[in-house]
């Protein structure tokens, strides 16, 4: 089995973190370093290192992240937000543990950096 992610650890409250929700197919928390004045990451409980991973019977659980994203931003008071996955090294991955960064409260610019 892969090694436990940071994520992982959160949700096994072994780390502390800032949940904004949590039910029993996901957790979102407030990232550790915004990018936005609001940076949530939405985050299966089951650990899928990566959107590369993915089987085709995921596809309702990823369906599921942005559903939640989406609500969690209606709840929050948010119309516009920018939502991204990561996917490799090379685009910036560093925890292999999926997740949906959703990022709202300023203007977003595009092509991202
Ligand atoms: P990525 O680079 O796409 O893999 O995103 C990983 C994100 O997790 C980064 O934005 C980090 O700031 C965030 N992160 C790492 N450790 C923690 C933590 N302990 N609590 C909350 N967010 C974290």
């Amino acid at each position: 089995m892969a090694e436990e992610s940071i994520f992982a650890k959160i949700i096994a409250r072994q780390i502390p973190a800032r949940i904004e929700h949590e039910d029993d197919r996901y957790i979102a928390i407030h990232d550790i370093n915004p990018q936005a004045p609001l940076h949530l990451l939405v985050i299966p409980k089951r650990q899928i290192a990566t959107l590369n991973d993915l089987e085709p019977a995921d596809g309702e659980l990823v369906g599921g992240m942005f559903l939640l994203a989406a609500q969690l931003m209606k709840r929050l008071g948010h119309t516009d937000y920018r939502t991204v996955f990561n996917c490799g090294r090379g685009a910036q991955q560093t925890v292999f543990h999926v997740h949906l960064h959703v990022l709202a409260g300023r203007p977003f610019t595009w092509p991202p950096g």
